[in-house]
């Protein structure tokens, strides 16, 4: 019933203090989500401002770059833009569509380019003296007469332009008559006065002039010369010296390259080498503006008509320049531009390269409380442009786990990049929450297993109070009890001998002894119960002394056998006759034995032979008492020594008892610094020895005190 109350009262207490507890890590994991989703924002904001310092960086290179652009245009585009990496070309566009690049020259006309060369044949063709002279070269095919003819028109110096053509007709005559140096130094001349604008035929002079050479020095055997001759041509088509279609570029570069691998064919071969050489530079420059050539192209057809459709839209006096990006096979095309009239438009190219390049690295604007973050220019084909931070910068998706988590673009799509924003492991904000979750959730497992450990020592103790009771209660039956019996017998026989019933003196003699025994018995109870009671308290004092243990053995011996007379029993006693003195206190000592002989008896089980033994061993004397008893079973053996415990076999057996003498043996010992040891079986005997040390060192002090 009481133990009910209690346990009830420890259990609800351990449960509200764990209801409360759940509820508490309840609320605070929701506190924890919450922060946690505050500095998620915090950090989104943080990821925004980064991408708006990369579009401001990128707007900031820009316009530094068209700033200095049109200052120099200002200026007449006079100085050099080198020092802007950022622009890679600047153009001009007029009213009639023309563009002029300030770089390189495209190598040959654009689509919708018009020929800028003059047919220089045709200022000569009412001439009569030009007339009779292509009449004697191609009809009569009198070259000596054509030869003749077109150096008498030679003689008298008309403009520039008709004297290279009538000198680049005469070289052909004398080509055809054999006379070679002289068509040489004809040819020679023509290239001397320049003018790379004439055609004949849409060829221009100064390339069938330059191809002639080679030939003529070929045809002479002058090999190495030669090459130089075609190497020439092949870098005048490199140059864009003349405007020529596509197809004609392509074709006289062929021509000019076929015609140098001839020449050099003949060559030594170190010499070839060094030529071969050369031709592989011009080759390599020819890539190089070919792809140049392919960008411009590009600009003529898909960005100039852009511009002015734009141009059209916005105000020409804005000043403002507009952009325009137009993603090719090849990369991506960056244009700005300014509407500088109706119609003329100043425009340059922006290198994405140099662009990107510039936009790195980020000294400020990391999105702070973030760590493990990395930054990527991605272009429309979804290719890093450019990278910081990342750990496999070719493909951020794929390198290990870092994750995206922001992508932002840059204003009005130029250049048309997304700004990615990664996170490698988890993020600072999910971390930290991930960590107080467990500190959370550990604290009230904590909390659970203190709960449950305590009210199990509650309910434990409680028990263990409750059987305390109980064994307390059934003492003081049995202690009563134990009381009674003597009593009961001594009154009965000091009556009978008081009526002078009893005659016969040998029964008076053993009243006498009985009665003498049981008020001993009583007495030795009483003396327990005292000596009990005062360790109880911790008030139990020992005086020490020298005892002779051999005689107290034998005192001992001697008044169990008077006390217990009445009994039926037989003690045998074995004290070896060199004991030592040891210091002890002997009455408490005796008591102890006797306490075992007791027992022995009590529990001899219908064989009542006892030994009490008395020897020294090493630094120690043993007293020993053995019965051949119900003997103690081993789960008991400890128990026994436990105050108020009796073993099963004793409570079967009804032997009355109270529980303390064991516990008071063992008290006795350890004061004196010895050991009571137990050695027993059920059914067979009991032996208890109590073992001394000769010399307690430590433990006579602590004796003497109790
Ligand atoms: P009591 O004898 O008064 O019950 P003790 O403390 O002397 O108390 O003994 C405790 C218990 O130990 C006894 O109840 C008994 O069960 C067991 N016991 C003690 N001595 C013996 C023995 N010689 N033989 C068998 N059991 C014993």
């Amino acid at each position: 019933m009481r133990l009910d109350w209690q346990r009830r009262a420890v259990i609800l207490f351990t449960t509200s203090l764990l209801i409360l507890s759940v509820v508490l890590v309840f609320f605070a994991v929701r506190e924890a989500e919450r922060e946690k989703l505050l500095k998620e924002r915090e950090i989104e904001g943080a990821r925004q401002r980064l991408v708006e310092t990369i579009d401001g960086r990128a707007k900031s290179l820009i316009g530094e770059a068209e700033s200095r652009v049109l200052e120099a245009a200002k200026k007449g585009l006079k100085e050099s833009l080198a020092d802007l990496p950022l622009v890679s070309d600047v153009f001009l566009v007029d009213d009639k569509n023309q563009v002029v690049f300030l770089g390189p020259k495209p190598l040959f006309l654009l689509p919708g380019e018009k020929q800028r060369s003059r047919e220089i044949a045709r200022s000569l063709e009412n001439d009569e003296r030009w007339k009779r002279a292509e009449a004697a070269e191609f009809r009569l095919n009198d070259q000596s007469l054509a030869a003749a003819l077109y150096q008498d028109l030679a003689a008298k110096p008309a403009d520039p332009a008709q004297d290279a053509l009538i000198l680049n007709r005469l070289a052909r005559c004398y080509t055809k008559l054999g006379q070679l140096e002289k068509a040489l130094a004809a040819y020679r001349q023509q290239l001397q006065i320049g003018l790379s604008d004439l055609t004949s035929e849409g060829i221009p002079l100064e390339i069938t002039a330059l191809y002639q050479i080679g030939n003529v020095l070929l045809l002479r055997g002058r090999k190495a010369e030669a090459a130089g001759a075609f190497l020439e041509l092949y870098q005048g088509l490199l140059d864009a010296k003349w405007a020529l279609s596509r197809s004609q570029f392509e074709s006289f570069g062929k021509l000019a390259e076929d015609r140098f691998q001839t020449a050099v064919g003949g060559l030594d071969a170190s010499l070839r080498a060094d030529w071969d050489g050369r031709l592989q530079d011009l080759k390599k420059t020819e890539a190089e503006r070919l792809d140049k050539t392919g960008l411009l192209e590009k600009v003529r057809e898909r960005i100039i008509p852009r511009m002015r459709l734009e141009a059209r839209e916005t105000d020409a006096d804005s000043g403002r320049f507009l952009r325009i990006a137009e993603p090719m096979d090849s990369g991506l095309l960056l244009a700005s531009f300014l509407p500088l009239d109706k119609n003329t438009m100043l425009g340059m190219l922006l290198d994405p390269e140099a662009l990107a390049r510039g936009l790195f690295p980020l000294s400020s604007g990391k999105p702070e409380p973030e760590e493990g973050f990395a930054v990527a220019i991605i272009d429309e084909s979804g290719k890093v442009v450019v990278s910081q931070g990342l750990v496999s910068p070719e493909a951020p998706d794929k390198s290990g786990d870092s994750q995206r988590v922001f992508s932002g673009a840059f204003t009005d799509s130029f250049p048309p990049w997304a700004i990615d924003v990664y996170r490698s492991g988890i993020g600072a904000a999910e971390r930290q929450f991930r960590l107080r979750r467990t500190i959370y959730v550990l604290s009230l497992a904590a909390v659970i297993a203190a709960l449950f450990f305590g009210g199990f020592l509650a309910i434990r103790s409680t028990a263990k109070e409750l059987k305390l009771a109980k064994l307390k209660s059934d003492f003081t039956a049995t202690v009563s009890h134990e009381f009674r019996t003597p009593l009961t017998s001594i009154r009965y026989m000091a009556e009978l001998l008081q009526r002078g019933r009893v005659r016969d003196e040998a029964r008076k003699q053993q009243y006498y002894e009985t009665i003498t025994g049981e008020s001993e018995r009583l007495g030795r109870l009483v003396e327990n119960l005292l000596d009990f009671s005062k360790i109880e308290a911790g008030m139990k004092e020992y005086r020490m002394e020298e005892v002779d243990i051999a005689a107290l053995a034998a005192d001992v011996a001697g008044r169990f056998r008077q006390q217990a007379a009445f009994k039926e029993f037989t003690l045998e006693t074995e004290i070896a006759s060199d004991l030592p003195f040891i210091r002890a206190d002997k009455d408490a000592l005796g008591r102890a034995v006797l306490n075992l002989l007791d027992n022995a008896v009590k529990y001899s089980g219908g064989n009542p032979r006892v030994t009490l033994r008395a020897w020294s061993g090493e630094d120690a004397v043993n007293l020993q008492v053995e019965d051949h008893g119900i003997g103690i079973g081993k789960p008991e053996q400890k128990k026994i020594f436990e105050k108020f415990y009796r073993s099963e076999s004793a409570l079967e057996s009804d032997v009355k008892g109270s529980g303390i003498g064991l516990p008071l043996v063992e008290h006795v010992v350890r004061a004196h610094g010895g050991k009571v040891l137990l050695e027993s079986e059920p059914g067979k005997g009991t032996r208890v020895t109590i073992r001394l040390p000769v010399k307690p060192p430590e433990e006579k002090k602590e004796g003497e005190n109790g």
